[in-house]
């Protein structure tokens, strides 16, 4: 089968492999939709994960099944299903601690494009079907169900981490397709100000849409004082960070109450360090925490989500701005991802 690969750091192309193998608890699918996400841009040009060979990209997928194992119960040949982006071992006991993100270690939860091929191929191999897979609703939109492979779960994740409560002032640094979903997550849960920032116009329109009550921009002023500005001195209760650099954290601190708390589902791809500013952390006693985290994925996560979008809660659809077609069109979406054209949130492949 062709798929499309990560050569080696900082190169990509076309390779043959060989379809992957079904165990008893797994199923093979072919990809119905597709999109590259900000993470294999790291992935690849950033070397973030390390160096990886021949190893086929993507892990956001809508599919349809091609083949399951013996032991699988719940889902047949034919069906089309969502594909969770993280696919935990489900008897781990890692998951039974309540992280199946780090079953069989930190992080390799992430199986696809990091421990075995990823979905970018004419076919993918998803492990524990019945724990990761979801059927897809029927009707809904290929553009949303992609976005519950990662996007939505992530971005919802973040929300999760900063543990928003109904009334809370809430900032998401960082609103790109990842953040835009966490700004949406804040608006359920009730966060009363969301200040989003960002400095694509598209993206500070829909995040106002999905619920934030201001848009700051990053590239207009430092975001510390724009947000003490609105906040008339006194910070957030809460802070999601979905976007930025290894400096983020130092602003977030600056701007978060004693007792608020950053969730993270940034992807910190390079350097070795992160800077904490010690007086504003309280010496340490400030009671600002910072907690971050892969999201857990899994079926329930998936039929979750979805249930949102069927109840007509959430629009992830309204992410995609480019769509391309047929396997080949994963490549110019991954480029499109890795240069950020400024009309750009999410590229869209339907196959
Ligand atoms: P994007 O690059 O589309 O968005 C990044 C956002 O951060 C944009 O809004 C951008 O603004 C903003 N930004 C950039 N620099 C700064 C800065 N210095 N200060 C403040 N804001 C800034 O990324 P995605 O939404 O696709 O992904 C976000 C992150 O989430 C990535 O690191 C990705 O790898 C990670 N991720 C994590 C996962 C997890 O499970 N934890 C899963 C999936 C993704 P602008 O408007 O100027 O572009
Ligand atoms: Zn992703």
């Amino acid at each position: 089968m062709k798929g499309f690969a990560m050569l080696r750091i900082g190169q990509t192309g076309w390779i043959e492999k060989e379809i992957p193998a079904c165990g008893p608890m797994d199923a093979i699918c072919k990809p119905i939709a597709l999109a590259p996400c900000t993470s294999d841009v790291h992935t690849v040009w950033a070397g973030a994960i390390g160096d990886r060979h021949n190893m086929i990209l993507g892990h956001e997928a809508v599919g349809e099944v091609v083949e399951v194992g013996s032991l699988v119960k719940d889902f047949h040949v034919g069906d089309k299903v969502l594909v969770s982006a993280i696919t935990p071992d489900w008897n781990s006991l890692a998951a039974q601690e309540g992280y199946s993100m780090h079953s069989g270690g930190m992080l390799a939860g992430w199986k696809f494009s990091n421990f075995k091929d990823g979905v970018f191929g004419e076919y993918f191999h998803v492990n524990d079907a019945d724990g990761n897979l979801a059927l897809l609703p029927e009707g809904m939109d290929l553009g949303a169900a992609c976005m519950i492979s990662d996007m939505v779960p992530t971005g919802f994740h973040g929300a999760e981490l900063a543990d928003i409560q109904f009334g809370d002032n809430v900032a998401v640094i960082g609103i790109g397709p990842v953040g835009l979903m966490s700004v949406a997550a804040a608006a359920i849960r009730g966060a009363a100000e969301i200040y989003a920032v960002g400095s694509r116009t598209n993206c500070a329109n829909l995040a106002r849409e999905y619920g934030a009550t201001d848009i700051i921009n990053y590239r207009q002023g430092d975001i510390v004082e724009q947000i003490m500005e609105k906040t008339h001195g006194k910070g957030v209760d809460k802070i999601i960070v979905a976007g930025g650099n290894n400096d983020t954290f130092d602003q977030a601190i600056r701007m978060l109450k004693p007792g608020g708390i950053i969730g993270n589902v940034n992807y910190l791809g390079e350097g070795d360090y992160v800077k904490i500013p010690r007086v504003e952390w309280g010496c340490g006693m400030g009671h600002k925490a910072i907690r971050g985290g892969l999201m857990p994925g899994g079926r329930l996560r998936s039929e979750k989500l979805a249930r949102l979008i069927v109840a007509n809660r959430i629009h992830p659809e309204k992410l995609i701005t480019h769509t391309f077609q047929g396997l080949e069109g994963v490549e110019p979406a991954l480029m499109m991802m890795k240069d950020k054209p400024r009309d750009l949130i999410k590229p869209l492949v339907l196959l």
